[in-house]
């Protein structure tokens, strides 16, 4: 089954509000298999209401729609869908009760206008809403399912849940989705799409996105089959493809995040690590530190953004930084070996770079960063010029250095046989 989501509000077209009811109900019905094709939203005008339902009840079984259900005149959905099926509103006078309760609990008396909140379309069934006046509709009309629901999202999903859901299941096919998503760092999204469009191309039951996210690219593979077997077979030989032309670009494959990732790596290994940064700020301690249990690895570390600090607190000799400047490998591999030293972890990590928008030179721009990662056989460092701003440059680093940490243990500390995957 097909189907979409109709979002009623014109407050939903200002840049104030958005959307969010759709996205909740956009994974509920996926995991029944029911694919949601098309999202709209709406402002509270009865004629582009109007159509947008009419469309949509052209090209899909199932419409799902949010908000417009209150007693307001700008709460159009209950009159406009009745309309557009030629169906009279009458009194619910069950309804109306249930309202005129509500009101008197709170100690007021029923406003008129309330009374719109107990007019149902004929046929229609009352979802009820024991969070708020409005109760949702549900109409079946030629084969087509509505399901009319409250917008504030607290009286949405519980209805969602409670009365939209059975009534689905009662319906549903055995068709399901099967989602797979792979996260990739040290390429740009142009990167991974050359390499794995040769594979993904190749099936066509299955859909594939890529999505660019702050220092990574995300992968999401989506199948709609009744057959489990051979959706896991499908998308584990899609993923198979992709290790292969991504290599150890690679960091995840089930949607969790580098700093899990590196966070299981580092507990693993029974390894500790410290950080000594200049131009992220603690922003690499700061993702270490968010995985509960981190106490575990993370040691700690210093922000020494100063050249006196760098010296002070991470042992970085002051002549290496007035020869090679203090954005340099050679004070990032100081950075990283000088902390490793003071605070006795198994790793160090030392960053220096220039986020900008100042600082930067002809022979070092904005975005220059140096990292290195110092362990008990040796240091690893890189040299990048990172894009963007100020916010992404330091994003870049702190992404680089947890990869940094992440293929150090790939490799077992040693370096990668061959790098098929240049970064971007
Ligand atoms: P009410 O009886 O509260 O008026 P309603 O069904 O008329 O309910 P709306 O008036 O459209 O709903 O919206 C009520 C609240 O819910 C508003 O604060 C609105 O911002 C929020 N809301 C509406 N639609 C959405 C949506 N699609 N996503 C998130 N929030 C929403
Ligand atoms: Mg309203």
């Amino acid at each position: 089954m097909k189907a979409e989501i109709i979002a009623v509000g014109s407050e939903l077209l200002t840049p104030d509000r958005v959307d969010t009811n759709s996205l909740f109900l956009t994974e509920e019905l996926n995991k029944l298999g029911i694919e949601v094709v098309r999202k709209s939203i709406v402002g509270d005008n009865r004629d582009t209401l109007s159509a947008a339902f009419k469309e949509a009840m052209e090209r899909v079984e199932l419409i799902i729609a949010s908000g417009g259900l209150g007693p307001t005149e700008d709460d159009l959905t209950r009159e406009t869908v009745a309309d557009l099926l030629g169906r009279k509103l009458h009194l619910n006078h069950e309804i109306l009760r249930y309202i005129e309760g509500r009101f008197r609990q709170l100690g007021r008396e029923m406003p008129a206008v309330n009374v719109r909140q107990a007019m149902v379309p004929e046929g229609a069934e009352v979802l009820e809403n024991p969070r708020g006046s409005a109760p949702g509709l549900w109409i079946e009309d030629a084969g087509h399912f509505i399901a009319l629901l409250p917008g504030p999202p607290r009286e949405l999903k519980p209805m969602y849940q409670e009365r939209v859901l059975p009534r689905l299941l009662r319906r549903s096919s055995k068709v399901r989705m099967f989602h797979r998503e792979l996260r990739v760092a040290g390429l740009g999204e142009s990167g991974v799409e050359q390499r794995i469009r040769p594979i993904y191309t190749r099936y066509t039951d299955v859909n594939t996105t890529i999505l660019a996210a702050p220092g990574e690219i995300q992968i999401h593979l989506r199948m709609w089959t009744d057959d489990a077997a051979h959706a896991q077979k499908t998308l584990d030989e899609i993923a198979q493809g992709f290790e292969i032309a991504l290599a150890d670009r690679i960091f995840s494959q089930d949607g969790s995040s580098m700093e899990e990732v590196v966070a299981s790596l580092l507990t693993r290994n029974n390894s500790t690590i410290s950080a000594a940064e200049s131009c992220t700020g603690g922003l690499l301690a700061q993702r270490l530190t968010s995985i509960a249990g981190s106490s575990s690895y993370f040691l700690g570390g210093v922000v020494s953004y100063s050249n006196e600090l760098k010296t002070a607190w991470a042992d970085v000799p002051a002549e290496l930084i007035q020869t090679k400047g203090a954005v340099s490998s050679e004070v990032a591999i100081a950075l990283a070996e000088g902390i490793r030293r003071q605070v006795g972890s198994t790793l160090g990590v030392g960053i220096t770079g220039i986020a900008g928008p100042g600082g930067g030179s002809e022979e070092k721009p904005v975005g220059t960063v140096h990292i290195a990662l110092s362990h008990a056989g040796g240091v690893k460092e890189r040299g990048v010029v990172f894009p963007g701003d100020r916010e992404a440059i330091r994003w870049h680093a702190s992404q680089l250095a947890l990869d940094l940490v992440r293929i150090h243990f790939l490799y077992n500390g040693g370096e990668p046989p061959s790098r098929i995957a240049k970064r971007a």
